[in-house]
């Protein structure tokens, strides 16, 4: 189930390992701007929303820092936890907004702010984010041409949840197939 997800810490693990890779390869591809070596510069958040007893280092949002005096800038490797600087998991913001796009039996935002403890203005603020910002954005443009015709750019991000997880036999599997593929654009 989708909801449990949540709650499992392994799936966080999972997600944390990618994102280790993820800035890893960030690192090793030098500073963007003047090809010098960059250095760890992590930086503490805390997300709301997932498992209660998720351990310190998963709180930490990977971020790198040019060593070459001078330049210093700061580059930020994409990320599966993190959407942003929104305040809850990447991963609870996609599963709140499937459930309530569901096809057959979505949930009504009243009920999922019951189910999550999530004001309701929040949600709110993401399904109009979702329908009107990011189906217009640069991002989707160029994730679109990557996936099934046959995801609803209409119903986002729930009709593209719904699409990775018919191809993994595993909930976890499918969620976060959707969550690298947000943050790389790799669909397999
Ligand atoms: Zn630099």
């Amino acid at each position: 189930m989708l909801t449990d997800l949540l709650q499992d810490v392994s799936l966080f693990r999972i997600l944390h390992q990618i994102d280790r890779d993820l800035a890893e390869l960030c690192r090793q591809a030098r500073c963007p701007y003047c090809q010098h070596s960059l250095h760890y510069a992590p930086y503490l958040r805390k997300p709301r929303g997932g498992p209660e007893k998720i351990p310190e280092e998963y709180l930490w949002r990977f971020s790198l820092c040019c060593g070459r005096e001078g330049c210093r800038r700061r580059v930020l490797p994409p990320s599966c936890m993190f959407m942003g600087r929104r305040v809850y998991w990447h991963a609870v913001i996609l599963i709140v907004m499937t459930l309530r796009q569901a096809r057959a039996n979505g949930i009504g935002a009243n009920r999922l702010m019951e189910m999550f403890s999530i004001p309701r203005k929040t949600i709110v603020r993401w399904i109009s984010y979702f329908r009107e910002e990011f189906t217009a954005s640069r991002e989707w443009l160029q994730l679109r041409g990557l996936v099934d015709a046959t995801v609803d750019s209409g119903n986002l991000p729930g009709s593209l949840v719904e699409h990775f997880l018919s191809y993994y036999s595993s909930a976890a599997g499918g969620l976060v197939a959707c969550l690298k593929f947000f943050a790389t654009g790799q669909a397999r």
